[in-house]
Parts: C-alpha cells; structure tokens; sequence
C-alpha cells in the first residue's frame, strides 16, 4: 500500500517570462487530496501585476517565437515529450494525489501527453499556405497562415496533464505564445509542464501558468487587447460565458465543453463486449470525463442481458486511493461533485428509476461516490439530461432506431456517442444522423493526437487534435504580389 507516497508532492508556484514565481505577499489557495481530504500544498494567486506581467512577456515573446523556424519550435516540443516519458512514474503520482485517478490511468494520460506534445511536433512543419493560379501572367497570388498571436487558454482538473499540454503544444507550434490558467484543483501537472519546457530551452515569456479566481482571471486576460484568441475547455455554462466575452472584443475560440454521450445498443449488439467495455470507460476517473458514455438506451430485447452484464463489471470497481495499487476507481476530484451525484440520483428515483447498485456516498474521507447503476430512468429525469460527470449510469430501453436517435438528439449536447450493432447498414444509418462530433462504434476510438477531438451545438466549437488543430491558432492572409 501507497508504496510511491513517499516522495513530496511537487512545489507549486506560477511561471510568468521564464520565472518560477512562489506565493510571497500573494493570496493563494490549499490544494487538498480528494482521496482523503489532506492539505498537499498551497498555489499562489496572480496579482494584476503578475497578469499585465505575464501580458507582457507572452507579447515580447511573440515577436521572436513567430519568426523561431517550425523546426526548432518541433524540437523543443519533442525535447518535452522525452522529458515526460523518463519523469511519468513522478508525474503521475502526483497527478493521482491531486486528481485522484488510479496511478495505472494517470501514467497513460502522462503517456498519452506525450505522444500529443510529438505529434504536434511534427504537424506543426505543415502549416502550409498555398499557390492560387492568378488571372494574368505578371501576378503571384500566395496564401499563407500566420500565428494569431498570444492566446490564453483555461484547461481543466480531469485530464490536468493531457488537457493542459495539448493546449501549450498547438499554440506553441503554431508559433503563438501562452498564458495558461489550468485548473486550481489539480495543480501539479501544469506546474511540472513549465518545468519541462523550461528546461527543454523554451525561450522566457512563451509559456506562462497563472492561478487564481477563474472568473477574475478569465475577465481580465479575454478583455486585454493583447490577446487573441481564447481556449477553454470546461463546462457549457462557463463556456458560453467565456465565448460571449471573446465575441464582445472579436477574438477566436476554441470551446471544448460538456457533453452527454448516448449510447445506442442495438439488438445484433455483442452484449458481453459491449457491457464489459462500457464499463471500463464509464469507470475510467471515475466518469469525470467529458466523452464517457453517459446515458444508455438498450434495445428491449437484450435490456436485461445488457444490465446485467454491465452492472457486474461495473459494481466491481475496487474503490481507493489511487496511489494504491489495488484500486480500480479513485474519488470524485472534489466535493461539490459528490452532491452532484446525490441530487442526480435522489431526482431520479423520485420519477420511478430503480437503483440497480451503488446509489449513496461511501462514509469515509474523501470523495468516494460508488459505481451507480440506474434503471427505467425517463427521459425527463435530471440524469438523461445533464451531463453527469460522475459514476452515475441512467439505462433505459427502446424499440425503433429513428425513436431512439430522436432520444439521442433531443439534447443540446453533441461531444461523443457510441454504438453496438453488428450491422453496417444500422452503423452507417446511425453514425450519419447522430448530433454529435464523435461516434464510435462497437469499441473506443478517439482523443488520439491525430483525429479531431470536438463537439457540436451546446458541446463547443473547433477541433483539438488531428490536421484541425491549428485551425484556430492561425490567421489566413492572402498576398497578391504584381511582379512585372
Ligand atoms: P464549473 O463549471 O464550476 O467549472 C468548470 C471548469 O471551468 C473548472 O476548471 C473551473 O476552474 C473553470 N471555470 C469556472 N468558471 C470560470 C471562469 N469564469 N473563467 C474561467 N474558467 C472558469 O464545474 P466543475 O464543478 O468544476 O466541474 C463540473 C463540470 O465541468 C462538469 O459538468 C463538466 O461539464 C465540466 N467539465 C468539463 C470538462 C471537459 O473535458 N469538457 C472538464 C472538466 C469539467
């Protein structure tokens, strides 16, 4: 038990134009472990001064950085992503003391980071512009797409690590410069990311990690005239809060928000894989996942072959701090999650659901919420339509496909969706009607560096991941040159 406890847990500090900055006179905030509620550090809350100072560096630094060739800015990128492979086992342990993710799982985010940093890399030597034939001979017409500038980006305490480094590594490589605010929760993985990049010869300013009060922050860094372009990724209430203050100064987004990923199991479905793989993913950071699969709507002829299935596989996650090897599923990442789950279930069994399993908070330290499975939940329950981001599993039936993608759509939400059927022509039918930005079918396929990660309707806009990813990072100028 806990045999990696040992080592500290990292110092915390901000990074502003190449300095680790500690707390001084600061006001700052306790980061606590949600496996037991024990103080692990204390992060430091930017002043107006350290924001304008950080303005100011990431804008000093773009002038440089923009003109830095893509093969060093690549290189540099890639000196990180090794970075992170020799140091991932320390990485993730403080990752699981912070978030509270299962060592197993917080070492493939860690992993998984890497392999986003070095795609990036590598994608980042083919922004390309293009040639467009002119109407007369003596023109040169050229397209070419430059970096927008400095860009600010919020990023979340799910995926601390993975979320905040795919961020830093597209507006880097597309040659924009960085102010970041991660998430206060989970503190550890962008503070050791500005270490890594420091390190790897970043030059002073082109990276900058500030915490403190996220609206404060937000408020300040969108409305600066410096910054152009804002990623946030989050929930879709303080998503469209973010986009309605970029779209008052006219600066890009990239909006990676809530979802709440039905889940079609059709009748010709393989039941066993189907419940075994949905519950590895529904248990993966114990459901805080933006894309897990989140309401389940079961053809009735195999319902109960389905949720029997799924609940053994479900129910038997080991719950535990993540820093203990046999745990399977660690706590929710804070408190507010766990009353959260509570209403959610205490509202749906009001409107007739039955609990299959789990259904009330673990009386222990921590922030452990069990596996929770939900049957006949209605459609109107809270559970159907809002994301859960927890353990909670709503299950419901249905007969015809076009009712059940009428059920799927009938949300504002559109990020992820999954379906089982052994049929192509039901996969085809269905993959091509669901709202949603990702569908994937009788497995799991996405949040790869190479294919786009993003939602449609109230889910967000704009891809992260995949040739679309610097999308938004770049400006499109045309250049008609008259040579004669
Ligand atoms: P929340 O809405 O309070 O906060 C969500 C995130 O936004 C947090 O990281 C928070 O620090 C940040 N935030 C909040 N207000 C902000 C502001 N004005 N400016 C900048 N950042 C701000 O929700 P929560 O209780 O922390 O998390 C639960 C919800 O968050 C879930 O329902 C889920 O929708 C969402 N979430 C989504 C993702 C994702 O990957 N899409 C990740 C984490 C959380």
């Amino acid at each position: 038990m806990n045999a990696h406890q040992p080592m500290p847990y990292t110092a915390l500090s901000m990074y502003i134009d190449g300095q680790f900055i500690g707390q001084d006179a600061r006001s700052g905030e306790s980061v606590l472990n949600p496996a037991d509620d024990t103080i692990l550090g204390h992060l430091p809350h930017a002043t107006k001064e350290d924001l304008d100072h950080a303005l100011d560096a990431a804008s000093r630094a773009f002038e440089q950085w923009r003109w830095t060739s893509p093969l060093e800015r690549s290189r540099i990128l890639r000196r990180v992503a090794d970075l992170i492979r020799e140091r991932a086992d320390e990485i993730a342990r403080d990752l699981t003391r912070d978030q509270g993710k299962p060592f197993a799982e917080a070492r493939n985010e860690v992993y998984s980071a890497a392999d986003h940093a070095e795609w990036h890399a590598e994608e980042g030597r083919r922004i390309y512009g293009r040639v467009v034939p002119p109407r007369s001979p003596s023109v040169r017409q050229t397209v070419i797409r430059q970096p927008v500038g400095v860009c600010v980006a919020f990023s979340p305490w799910n995926f601390p690590f993975n979320q905040t480094l795919r961020k830093i590594s597209a507006a880097l490589a597309s040659g924009c410069t960085l102010i970041i605010k991660p998430a206060e929760d989970a503190p550890s993985a962008a503070v050791t990311l500005a270490r890594l990049f420091h390190e790897a010869g970043l030059p002073p300013g082109c990276l900058n990690v500030v915490w403190g009060v996220p609206a404060e922050i937000s408020d300040y860094l969108i409305r600066s005239p410096i910054v152009k372009k804002i990623s946030f990724t989050g929930s879709t209430p303080v998503g469209k809060q973010l986009a309605a203050l970029a779209g008052a100064h006219m600066k890009r987004v990239t909006m990676e928000l809530g979802g709440h990923s039905p889940v079609l199991v059709f009748d010709d479905a393989d039941i066993p894989l189907a419940a075994a793989l949905l519950a590895r993913l529904k248990g993966l950071n114990a459901g805080q996942v933006c894309m897990a699969p989140s309401r389940f709507y079961v053809h009735e002829a195999v319902r109960d072959e389905f949720t029997d299935a799924f609940t053994k596989a479900f129910s038997s996650q080991v719950l535990g701090d993540g820093l203990d090897a046999a745990t399977t599923m660690g706590p929710l990442a804070h408190k507010r999650r766990v009353g959260a789950m509570e209403q959610l279930v205490a509202d749906a069994r009001n409107r007739g659901a039955s609990i299959v399993t789990g259904g009330k908070t673990l009386s222990r330290p921590g922030n452990f919420f069990p596996p929770t499975v939900l049957l006949n939940t209605p459609d109107d329950a809270r559970v159907m339509q809002e994301e859960p981001f927890g353990p909670v599993v709503p299950i419901t039936r249905f007969r015809e496909t076009d009712e059940v993608l009428a059920r799927a759509n009938a949300l504002p939400y559109g990020l992820a969706s999954f379906v089982f059927t052994r049929s192509l022509k039901t996969s085809h039918y269905v993959s091509t009607r669901l709202e949603a930005g990702m569908v994937s079918v009788n497995h799991f396929g996405i949040a790869l560096p190479e294919t786009p990660l993003g939602g449609v309707k109230d889910s967000g806009i704009g891809s992260e991941g995949g040739s679309e990813t610097f999308d938004a990072y770049v400006t499109t100028k045309f250049i008609s040159e008259e040579t004669a």
